[in-house]
């Protein structure tokens, strides 16, 4: 099975999955989209009102600003692979623990798959559960951001990098040009680091 059926295998798993009560509550799942040999994979929290109406992660408000750090990284969407820590719409925007158990085998056979080089990890839950995978200790976002952490992987050397959420800028003013800087950075880095 190459990389896209595996991928795909799993988005049908997704499709089908019970695991949480949140597919009650869901209309389209959204696994995720992108390049199945992507160097680069992003990871949120979860599918919003219009990520759950058109299956596809970050294409509602957070995912435009998202689509401008890309673009100020020099990094073109479709060279990633763009996913989320849950698959299902979350109401309010948050995941109980239990959720997280249920869901997070979907993001790691999904990392295993793709093999990424680096994954950047969107907002707190993200960094929390991705460092914690890869044992890393996870500080505090205010101090972490930007920042690139090398851990060792079953396929190699990986780099996280953690990043406020793309949707805290849009309440957060001062947050935008933070991240507006950190993706510059992260730019520069992916550009003298992966090519
Ligand atoms: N926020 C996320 O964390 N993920 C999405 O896919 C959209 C918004
Ligand atoms: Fe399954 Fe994840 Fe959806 Fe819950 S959120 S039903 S665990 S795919």
């Amino acid at each position: 099975m190459n990389k896209e059926e595996a991928l795909r295998k799993i988005a049908e798993e997704i499709a089908s999955c019970r695991k949480c009560d949140l597919w009650k509550t869901r209309n389209k799942p959204v696994p995720g989209e992108g390049n199945a040999n992507a160097t680069v994979m992003l990871v949120g929290l979860g599918p919003g009102r219009q990520e759950d109406a058109q299956g596809r992660p970050f294409v509602g408000a957070a995912g435009k600003f998202l689509d401008e750090l890309l673009a100020i990284a020099g990094i073109k969407r479709s060279e990633v692979f763009i996913t989320n820590v849950m698959k299902c719409y979350l109401p309010n925007n948050v995941a109980t623990e239990e959720q997280i158990k249920a869901c997070t085998p979907y993001l790691e056979r999904q990392i295993s798959v793709i093999a990424p080089k680096v994954i950047v990890a969107l907002g707190n839950v993200a960094v929390e559960f991705l460092f914690s995978k890869f044992g890393l200790k996870n500080d505090k976002i205010s101090k972490i951001h930007g920042k690139v952490f090398k851990v060792q992987t079953l396929w190699g050397t990986l780099y996280l990098v953690a990043m406020y959420h793309p949707a805290t800028a849009l309440y957060n003013p001062a947050l935008r040009q933070v991240l507006i800087d950190d993706w510059r950075k992260f730019g520069v880095w992916v550009k003298e680091r992966l090519t």
